[in-house]
């Protein structure tokens, strides 16, 4: 789970942050290490409580361990402890944030561009979609069905009509149901989900373009999850194209805590008018002293923030640019390889039956049976019987009406199919999916 060498690198670089303000006087503060020593143990010991996410055989929900170097340059910076706030808060983590948000942006060709971290996904579609209501007040906000509830809470908190549109049974939005809202309705945002949370899977970009030619409505990307693998060069055709099109969105949504290899607490925004930073002003009369450069407080909706995140992200970027061909690229193509090997296995298998072909590296299966109900039923306790060897899964409940083509002989006798859902979001699972098929099978085999 840690390496020993970690912490030498962190000593090291404790030891030259130790360098700055030479000139200050020493003082002490007492602090009781032993006691101090003895809740850590027992954190440590309150922290078995969890499932072995840094593992291969985790293999479940959208969770990916951080990358060594984010770990560490996010803990160097606790010592400091900056805010990104403010320049008087986090000047120098102020300076890396805002040198990697360009980086980002040139991952869809944006060269100028508005953009922060925040805390997360949820907080960064609330000021993309904060955004758009400013620029469309009355107009609605439409996303596919399976984007991400998110969209339709965020829509109330700010006062604005959701529409969901009918995704098709592959997880991607229906662009003639989205027709036929932007026609009938007041449209003003459409949510384009660059990989579902659910399936992984990304809607028709180029599609939606198209219809922007016919009807007047803006394009918020949220690629929250999805969003690194425009950088992938095992894309299928499809799946290219939307991503090729990322960059005529307005704003984009991409969580560098999903898949980049980020601590959590690390979302951004990303807008490609800078001029909507004029929805931002205020009059804030005790924030800003020292200078008259750029406070990111001053472009985002959030006060506070972990500057820690800028160094860990700005860390990782020096080590694994995001660029395609790159390293960090590769692994992206791992976590495909891996899904697209897992599928293959499952489809091959007459205990399992993958319910779609994954787009990017959530792989959905049904556990084989004469009804959907049946199905369902073995999903939960073939997720149970797999915990107890140590393999860890997800669920997932889709439209069943959905899935039964999917499944050889399966009657639908229920609303939904409760399936299993592994996401492999580790480079190291490509070495693993024999042994993740083997345990599945196991545990099939156990009830
Ligand atoms: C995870 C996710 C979100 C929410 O982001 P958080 O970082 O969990 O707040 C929004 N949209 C999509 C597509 C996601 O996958």
């Amino acid at each position: 789970m840690y390496d020993e060498r970690e912490i030498d690198a962190l000593k090291r670089a404790l030891e030259r942050l130790s360098e700055a303000n030479p000139t200050l006087p020493v003082f002490e503060s007492s602090v009781d290490w032993e006691r101090i020593g003895t809740v850590l143990d027992q954190a440590a010991e309150r922290m078995h409580d969890n499932y072995p996410y840094h593992h291969p055989l985790y293999a479940g929900q959208m969770l990916k361990p951080p990358h060594p170097v984010a770990r560490l340059a996010y803990a160097l910076s606790l010592w400091v402890n900056p805010n990104n706030h403010a320049l008087d808060g986090g000047r120098a983590s102020s300076a890396m944030e805002k040198e990697l948000i360009p980086r980002m942006a040139s991952m869809w060709g944006w060269d100028e561009c508005l953009g922060h971290l925040t805390g997360g996904g949820t907080m960064a579609n609330l000021e993309a979609l904060w955004v758009a209501g400013q620029l469309h007040p009355g107009r609605s906000i439409a996303g596919s069905s399976q984007a991400h509830y998110t969209h339709s809470r965020i829509s109330s908190v700010l006062g604005l009509r959701y529409e969901a549109i009918d995704a098709a049974p592959d997880g991607r939005m229906d662009t003639n149901k989205l027709e036929t809202a932007l026609a009938s309705g007041d449209v003003g945002t459409v949510v384009v989900t660059m990989g579902s949370t659910g399936l992984g899977a990304v809607d028709p970009l180029p599609e939606i373009l198209e219809l922007r030619q016919r009807y007047d409505f803006r394009i918020h990307a949220d690629a929250a999850y999805g969003g690194y693998f425009t950088l992938a060069s095992g894309l299928r055709d499809d799946t290219r194209s939307a991503f090729d099109a990322l960059g005529a969105a307005d704003s984009i949504v991409i969580d560098p805590h999903k898949h980049g290899l980020q601590p959590y607490g690390c979302g951004s925004v990303l807008f490609r008018d800078p001029g909507v930073g004029r929805f931002y002003k205020h009059g804030s009369p005790y924030t800003y002293f020292s200078s008259t450069e750029l406070h990111l407080g001053e472009i985002s909706l959030e006060c506070s923030r972990p500057g820690a995140a800028a160094v860990a992200l700005w860390a990782t970027m020096e080590l694994l640019p995001p660029e395609p061909g790159g390293e960090f690229a590769a692994m992206l193509d791992a976590s495909l390889d891996a899904a697209r090997a897992l599928h293959r296995a499952l489809t091959d298998s007459s205990l399992f039956s993958p319910v779609h072909a994954p787009e990017l590296d959530i792989v959905v299966y049904a556990v084989t049976a004469a009804s959907s109900s049946a199905a369902s039923n073995l999903a939960r306790q073939v997720f149970a019987a797999a915990a107890e060897k140590d393999l860890h899964l997800a669920l997932i409940d889709l439209p069943a009406e959905d899935c039964v083509a999917a499944v050889p002989g399966m009657l639908c006798d229920s609303d939904t199919l409760s399936c299993l859902r592994s996401t492999l979001m580790k480079p190291e699972h490509t070495d693993w999916v024999d042994e993740i098929v083997a345990r599945l099978s196991a545990a099939r085999r156990s009830i």
